[in-house]
């Protein structure tokens, strides 16, 4: 039921937090008494707050007696309305298929469309069951899930729930790890018994601050390097990095030696494709389909690549989905992003080359990972990588735009529109607006199930538009073409 409902598995490497995890199980006993509440674990980034969440439920009388109807899982993290519409309507296609007699509305439009379907099919259908927000950052987000159902949240920002309805509860996660629990972790790694550790291991828990992500980095590296404790202490200690921006309280120092050790062991050509993955957006999962095409590699060699960065706790995978999806943690991404601060537009300019290259003939429309990603994310890199040029052709075509419709609906094809409006209006504003003239009037039509004929609706603009030009000459093609 768990995995069915996306709940993360344990790293490869866990250590218990029996006192948390009860506290959160507790709070979570605690929702029974009402139709909906809400329990908040907050606390540091890295402390450990979404494995602490995952492993909550993992218990079988919990379920039993308080979610017999199933648990699900979303990761939030810093999304937009667009991302949010996705997820939510996604969520209600999971749970309705899941159903004996599965109804075939079409999607929702707009986010209370959504938020609407989502409170009947919780009240209606899985009155006891339990959400899961991974990571959320906005208390907005958190007024979408207000539909009194049964919500465990985990956030930065203690407060969030202070917007919304119901009872709620709260758990706080201390930064790190106490010193016996972070040294079990090296005890793991090392494949030591806690006695038997040197006396390096006491003092580097004490650089790592606990941090269980910086300490599993480091384990990783004990792993296979046993006899080098005090060296990796020595960096630990080294102050080399200076950060221009600090992203968030937390306390960057250990994190980024850490990084900086595991990355310095790769093979070379190991290193420069870790560094490709600066440009991922945070809380992205990436399948490795799309790592084949940016590294221009066999689907066996990325795999192996892939192996090799989740056995140094530098990328992680979600093994519950098939296929494996990939990802990174976000203060992961921080430090790539202030290492290759220099790069980044070489590197979103090679992941549209490598995109180019591949899908040379005609783009991917399977509608899996892969192609979703591409769809979803290409736009994205253009504007990151000042391909102007690039961006301006694909968004001034109707057909990108039937495309991306079907294999998404209108919600993030909007969205692109806004978000890179100021680009598109260097090149014709008259244009862009047009587009999005057409999106807005259209949109309705596009979640629409059969997808409908674009080329039909846009001939209904007018006869000035560019998308309306464009409409026509595909229907004159057809016809030509009988
Ligand atoms: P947060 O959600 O607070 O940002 P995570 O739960 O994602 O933090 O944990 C960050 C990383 O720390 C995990 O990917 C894992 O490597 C490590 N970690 C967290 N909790 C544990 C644990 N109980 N045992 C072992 N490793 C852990």
């Amino acid at each position: 039921m768990l995995s069915e409902g996306g709940v993360p598995q344990r790293p490869v490497v866990f250590v218990s937090r029996p006192e948390l995890v009860n506290q959160v199980r507790k709070k979570l006993y605690l929702l029974q008494k009402d139709t909906g509440g809400w329990v908040t674990v907050f606390g540091m980034a890295g402390s450990g707050k979404s494995v602490l969440a995952a492993e909550a439920v993992r218990d079988h009388s919990l379920i039993e007696e308080c979610f017999p109807n199933g648990v699900h899982w979303l990761s939030i993290g810093q999304l937009d309305k667009a991302d949010l519409l996705v997820k939510i309507q996604s969520l209600c296609f999971r749970l309705e298929q899941s159903l004996d007699s599965p109804s075939h509305q079409r999607v929702a439009s707009s986010l209370d469309e959504a938020k609407e379907r989502l409170r009947f099919l919780m009240l209606r259908r899985y009155p006891r069951s339990l959400l899961i927000l991974d990571d959320v950052w906005e208390s907005s987000v958190l007024k979408v899930f207000d539909i009194h159902c049964r919500i465990l949240l985990t956030t930065r920002n203690r407060s969030l729930a202070d917007s919304v309805s119901g009872p709620k509860y709260e758990v706080e996660v201390e930064s790190g790890l106490d010193d016996k629990k972070a040294l079990e972790i090296l005890a793991l790694y090392t494949k030591l018994n806690q006695n038997g550790l040197p006396e390096e291991a006491r003092s580097i828990v004490r650089e790592c601050k606990g941090s269980p992500l910086v300490v599993s980095l480091i384990g990783a590296l004990l792993k296979d390097k046993p006899n080098r404790w005090g060296y990796y202490l020595r960096q630990l200690q080294q102050k080399q990095f200076k950060r221009i921006r600090k992203s968030s309280s937390y306390d960057y120092d250990a994190l980024d030696q850490a990084m900086a050790a595991s990355i310095e062991v790769l093979p070379d050509e190991h290193r420069e494709l870790y560094k490709d993955l600066t440009v991922l957006e945070k809380d992205v999962k990436i399948p490795a389909k799309v790592l084949c095409v940016l590294w221009d590699l066999e689907p066996e060699e990325v795999e192996d690549i892939l192996q090799e960065f989740v056995n140094k706790s530098l990328l992680f995978v979600d093994g519950n989905s098939k296929p494996h999806l990939y990802y990174l943690h976000d203060l992961q991404l921080d430090f790539l992003v202030e290492q290759n601060r220099e790069q980044i537009e070489s590197l979103h300019s090679k992941v549209v080359r490598q995109y180019q290259h591949h899908y040379r003939e005609a783009p991917p429309t399977s509608g899996d990972e892969e192609c979703f990603y591409w769809i979803r994310f290409l736009t994205y890199h253009m504007a990151k990588g000042n391909l102007s040029q690039e961006l301006y052709s694909l968004m001034f075509s109707l057909d990108w735009v039937s495309l991306k419709a079907r294999i998404m609906g209108p919600a993030h094809l909007i969205n692109d529109y806004v978000e890179h409006g100021p680009i598109l209006d260097k090149e014709n504003s008259e244009v862009r607006s047009q587009f999005q003239e057409f999106l807005s009037l259209s949109g309705h039509h596009l979640e629409q199930r059969p997808f409908p004929d674009v080329v039909q609706l846009a001939l209904s603009q007018p006869r000035s538009s560019e998308v309306y030009r464009q409409a026509r000459q595909q229907a004159l093609n057809r016809a030509n073409g009988g």
